[in-house]
């Protein structure tokens, strides 16, 4: 490719509403172009690197067996309705009608369509196991799309379903599909660990998530550096010893200054930084006088549970409590629309603060809410379903320096950012949609099914998150939108140089590597800058001087400094 074909554009200024730094490097170096909230265009440089998500994706899958077909993006609500999602999924869910006012959903994944095609087109155990899988635009109407590609509304998924006749032979699949990933991950060169994930809303028991580590990442993951214990939040919660514990010592040893804590005390006070996203629910306490205004207010502990800005938390400011029923943790989630056995986020600026009445303590009872008038909930009891008081004594949050559940060590907390999932489903479609073959006993039986995603677009944001300094962005060679710049300076005036750039731009094309001649003409100064924006791991730049040493210049895009290599040597430097 010549760049004075292609189309490169890049901006000097992130825009504003771009907070974390894949989304500014992205914006900045033109890989995508915002159309609305949490919708994109995918810019030329940017669908290059996609395309070779999607290509190590599909390379992998199709290696592990599995068959690749294409669900529409619209589908009409009747399959939806037969596993009652079509109701049952809240605002997540887009749905739409026709002109003749016929229900459909935009696809925000595809269980129901593949397990109707299934349940036509299996009839035998002859035919299992089977593996489908499409890589494929979705949309989840996200209450909070943000961080551009990282959680879009409209973006691009993998996503594999897998039928099997029992579940001996489903379980075999999931692990088919888990080591699949391990080989997708390790191939774009990332940091990542596998993570054991509570199954949510979707079912099932068997579930892992794929994080990219990263300290903007929205997921917190718990794991033992003694052993291969990891999970995440959820999940570590899920398995923690029952009972209240001590708050964290630093929260007991200092508390913040009554009624006048500020953001910055609770980041203090829970040693991280005010520019984190943390998951957190704050613990505090206010004393009101007679005319209900606040007039003392300390914070307790921080769980780390729900989804958080430190910024959006005000300390210390609680609203009129007014017109409030009992609610139990179940119900405070749907209140919030999170997941279950998961608070938060809870939308817009809407900072969720648990509030215990001075009276009660840290008992049953509790106040729950954001800091904003008819946003609070009475009669919290933090034992899910259990009513009584003595129901906070189920409280699990889950800390560093815990002991790891394999007891071979301490917890340690780190941040991720899920681009993959992988599930045992069990029957729960397959029973759902009446979806059956005939077994070798010639009776029916109900699929067994797993599934399984891939956020091809959530991808690149996480790589880059992990890749990147002052300059830009830092590509692994495996999904760089070119694996090579030549970057030949002075073109224009000199002859044997452009002589020397068509040259190896050829040599280097027919060598299979995909590389970019800069042939626009731009001052060096500019033309690197691009590159280093845009983040194209090996640069070779051709200047008169170089060339008549028989020279050109190699630098990693890591490298502080180019190195002299001769121009017969610099397809073994980029290979
Ligand atoms: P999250 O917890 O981040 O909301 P999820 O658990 O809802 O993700 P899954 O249903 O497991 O997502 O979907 C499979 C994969 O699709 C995820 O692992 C993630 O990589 C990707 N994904 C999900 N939601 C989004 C989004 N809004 N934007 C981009 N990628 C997404
Ligand atoms: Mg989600
Ligand atoms: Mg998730
Ligand atoms: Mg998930």
């Amino acid at each position: 490719m010549k760049a004075s074909q292609f189309f490169i554009s890049t901006l000097k200024e992130a825009p504003a509403d771009a907070e974390v730094v894949s989304h500014q490097l992205m914006m900045r170096a033109g890989l995508i172009k915002k159309l609305g909230a949490g919708i994109y265009n995918y810019m030329p440089l940017g669908l290059r690197v996609i395309r070779k998500v999607e290509a190590i994706v599909r390379e992998e899958m199709n290696r592990a067996g599995a068959v690749e077909l294409t669900m529409p993006v619209v589908q009409p609500a009747e399959l939806w309705q037969e596993t009652g999602r079509f109701d049952k999924m809240g605002p997540e869910l887009l749905r739409i009608q026709d002109r003749h006012g016929r229900d459909f959903v935009v696809q925000p994944t595809s269980e129901e369509v593949i397990t109707d095609i299934a349940r036509q087109e299996l009839k035998s155990y002859k035919q299992l196991p089977k593996n489908f899988y499409q890589i494929q635009t979705k949309f989840r109407d996200e209450r909070r799309p943000r961080f551009g590609l990282m959680r879009g509304r409209e973006f691009i998924m993998k996503d594999a379903y897998s039928f099997d006749r029992d579940q001996a032979a489903a379980k075999a699949s999931y692990q088919v599909m888990a080591q699949a990933y391990r080989r997708i991950f390790d191939r774009f060169g990332l940091t990542y660990r596998a993570v054991a994930a509570d199954s949510g809303a979707i079912g099932g028991d068997l579930s892992e998530e794929f994080q990219v580590i990263a300290a903007t990442g929205e997921d917190a993951i718990v794991y033992c550096p003694q052993s291969d214990y990891a999970a995440n939040m959820e999940k570590a919660e899920a398995l923690a010893p029952a009972g209240p514990r001590p708050a964290p010592s630093k929260a007991m040893e200092k508390t913040p200054t009554p009624g006048k804590s500020t953001c910055a005390d609770v980041a203090e006070l829970l040693g991280v930084p005010l520019s984190t996203t943390v998951k957190s629910l704050v613990l505090a306490t206010d004393e009101t006088n007679e005319a209900g205004e606040i007039v003392k207010s300390q914070v307790w502990l921080l769980l780390l549970r729900g989804d958080h800005d430190m910024n959006e938390i005000k300390v210390g400011k609680v609203p009129g409590l007014a017109g409030f029923r009992f609610a139990t943790l179940s119900e405070i989630e749907d209140h919030f629309g999170c997941k279950p056995g998961y608070l938060g986020p809870i939308g817009l600026k809407k900072s969720l603060k648990i509030v215990v009445d001075r009276e009660v303590a840290l008992m049953a009872d509790w106040i729950c809410g954001a800091n904003e008038v008819d946003f609070h909930i009475t009669g919290v009891n933090w034992g899910r379903d259990l009513p009584e008081p003595d129901a906070v004594a189920d409280l699990r949050n889950v800390v560093a320096g815990d002991r790891s559940p394999d007891g071979k060590g301490e917890l340690s907390i780190e941040r991720g950012i899920e681009v993959g999932h992988v599930f045992y489903l069990g029957t729960k479609y397959s029973k759902g949609m009446n979806a059956t073959f005939l077994g070798d006993d010639g009776k029916p039986a109900f699929f067994e099914m797993g599934c399984y995603g891939i956020g091809v677009t959530r991808l690149p944001a996480a790589a880059i998150e992990q890749n990147h300094d002052e300059r830009g962005i830092i590509w692994p060679d495996a999904i760089a939108p070119f694996t090579v710049v030549v970057c030949p300076v002075g073109m224009d005036r000199s002859e044997a140089v452009k002589a020397a750039a068509e040259q190896l731009y050829a040599d280097l094309l027919a060598a299979g590597v995909d590389v970019i001649l800069d042939d626009r003409g731009e001052r060096p100064g500019a033309m690197f800058a691009d590159w280093e924006l845009i983040g194209v791991p090996h640069r070779v730049t051709i200047g008169d001087k170089s060339l008549k040493e028989g020279v050109v210049e190699y630098q990693h895009r890591r490298d502080t400094a180019a190195t002299k290599v001769a121009v017969a040597d610099i397809l073994a430097h980029v290979k």
